[in-house]
């Protein structure tokens, strides 16, 4: 990558004075020694380890303006059936090849059982072969929140529905291009919506 000094046209050299000239040269000297130095932000990327939280993902902001939706056990138990009770809150999993979404090919929504987020699209599901819903991306940034989980002795990078904080599944550096991402995910998290 390379910055490109500005383009001087004939009536802004004459008003820009030897001292401003300097100085906006000056700026560029910083930009190209620091921020566009892409081979060390690069080889940080190249040396993550394959489970850790992807690149696109790194790069979201918190969205803070993101309602978080807090219920008791209590009132969630009153709105999910217990096998998303035991997923969305309690972070299980279901038997591989067992979930309702998995080989699922129709268009539309999936959002999740607890809040309705919008969380992924059919668009970005693909079949990975390992029995749960997979997709390649997240509907968008303030889809997700992120963890590290290290339990079972792996460590793992979970999903979460950053409206709810409900458990959606994990997210792994083993997708298909063009992010290579594979969001794993229970289909008992969602909730699907057929768009015609
Ligand atoms: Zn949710």
């Amino acid at each position: 990558m390379k910055i490109r000094p500005p383009v001087l046209h004939v009536h802004d050299e004459k008003q820009i004075s030897m001292k401003k000239l300097a100085q906006i040269v000056l700026v560029f000297v910083i930009l190209s020694t620091s921020a566009c130095s892409p081979d060390a932000s690069r080889s940080v990327n190249e040396n993550k380890a394959a489970n850790e939280i992807p690149k696109t993902t790194v790069a979201m902001k918190t969205d803070d303006t993101a309602k978080k939706i807090v219920k008791t056990d209590e009132e969630w138990k009153k709105i999910l059936t217990p096998e998303q009770y035991r997923i969305l809150r309690q972070k299980g999993t279901e038997y591989a090849f067992s979930g309702q979404y998995w080989n699922s090919e129709e268009k539309g929504i999936y959002r999740c059982a607890g809040c309705n987020n919008i969380l992924f699209v059919s668009e970005q599901k693909f079949e990975s072969g390992c029995g749960w819903p997979s997709f390649s991306m997240p509907f968008d940034s303030t889809t997700c929140d992120y963890h590290e989980d290290n339990t079972y002795g792996m460590t793992r990078t979970e999903v979460t529905c950053k409206a709810c904080g409900g458990h959606l599944g994990h997210v792994f550096n083993d997708g298909p291009p063009p992010t290579g991402q594979r969001y794993c995910i229970n289909s008992g998290s969602l909730k699907f919506e057929a768009v015609k």
